[in-house]
């Protein structure tokens, strides 16, 4: 893709509460054909897109450098904090700006866009939310696995395997999930393996179910490690397995070995 210059935000900023407005957007995982429609031509049309890490550089590169901002990291590689993401968000927009927060797969799924969309409700700003693909489906679907499965999960959950750590008791309430019987997706879940899957073995999950890590999925390197609730621990440490990655616990999991000699990317 080209890169047009876009015009500056320059142009249709006069400094007051002109019509600024901030579309909170997913960007799926980050194939830039997995990019909503209405994702691609807001990016395009923006005068300003903030975006973190998790979209991908397939994807951030497509945007012109002279718009985008990174509120990932910043300078010293410490983390942007929230308040100055709500903060900067508030500003643009009130400086007349279209603005693009672009947040990796679903922007209300883990993304914090509901504390984003609060925020700027609270100031009195616009905005717009563009669903997006997101990885919790989608990641295990580009592995082969599918989420649901006619004779093995009649349900899917989707939790976070990085707890907030100012709650004080588990969030996450890994004997209930267990119960379910159905499939356990964990997102953030890379760095707490070995604690949640010895969690759904107390709980009574047995040690041979299937288990897919899925890393970095729908870009060039993507990977798909697997195992067991018993193993998966071991093979990830081997394996050197790095976020972003998506945890697939259950029988869908195994589905992948009937289907993977055919599956082309
Ligand atoms: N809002 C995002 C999730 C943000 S939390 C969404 O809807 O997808 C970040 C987590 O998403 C990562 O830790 C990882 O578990 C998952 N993730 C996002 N993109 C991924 C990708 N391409 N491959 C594997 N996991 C991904």
């Amino acid at each position: 893709m080209t890169d047009a210059d876009t015009g500056s935000a320059a142009e249709t900023s006069d400094g007051a509460d002109s019509n600024g407005v901030v579309h909170l957007v997913g960007s799926g995982p980050g194939d830039p054909e997995l990019l909503t429609l209405k994702a691609r031509r807001l990016i395009d049309e923006a005068d300003v897109v903030l975006h973190d890490k998790l979209p991908g550089p397939e994807i951030i590169e497509t945007i012109p450098e002279g718009k985008r901002e990174d509120v990932g990291k910043r300078a010293g590689g410490e983390r942007t904090s929230q308040e100055y993401t709500n903060e900067r968000l508030v500003e643009l927009a009130r400086e007349g700006n279209q603005v693009v927060r672009l947040k990796g797969g679903d922007p209300f799924v883990f993304g914090r866009g509901g504390e984003e969309a609060a925020h700027l409700a609270e100031h009195g700003v616009e905005f717009r939310v563009v669903p997006g693909v997101t990885s919790a489906l989608a990641v295990p679907a580009l592995a082969g696995i599918p989420a649901t499965h006619r004779e093995h999960a009649s349900s899917v959950s989707v939790v976070t395997g990085h707890e907030d750590p100012t709650k004080e008791e588990s969030a996450v309430d890994w004997n209930a999930l267990a119960a379910t019987g159905g499939t356990i997706v964990v997102l953030m879940g890379v760095g707490k393996l070995p604690e949640y899957t010895a969690a759904l073995r107390e709980a009574g999950m047995r040690g041979e179910v299937p288990v897919a890590l899925v890393e970095r999925a729908s870009r060039p390197d993507e990977r798909v490690v697997t195992g067991t609730l018993e193993t998966i621990t071991r093979v990830a440490d081997r394996e050197d397995v790095e976020p972003p990655a998506v945890t697939v616990i259950g029988e869908v999991a195994g589905e992948r070995d009937r289907v993977r000699e055919f599956l082309r990317r």
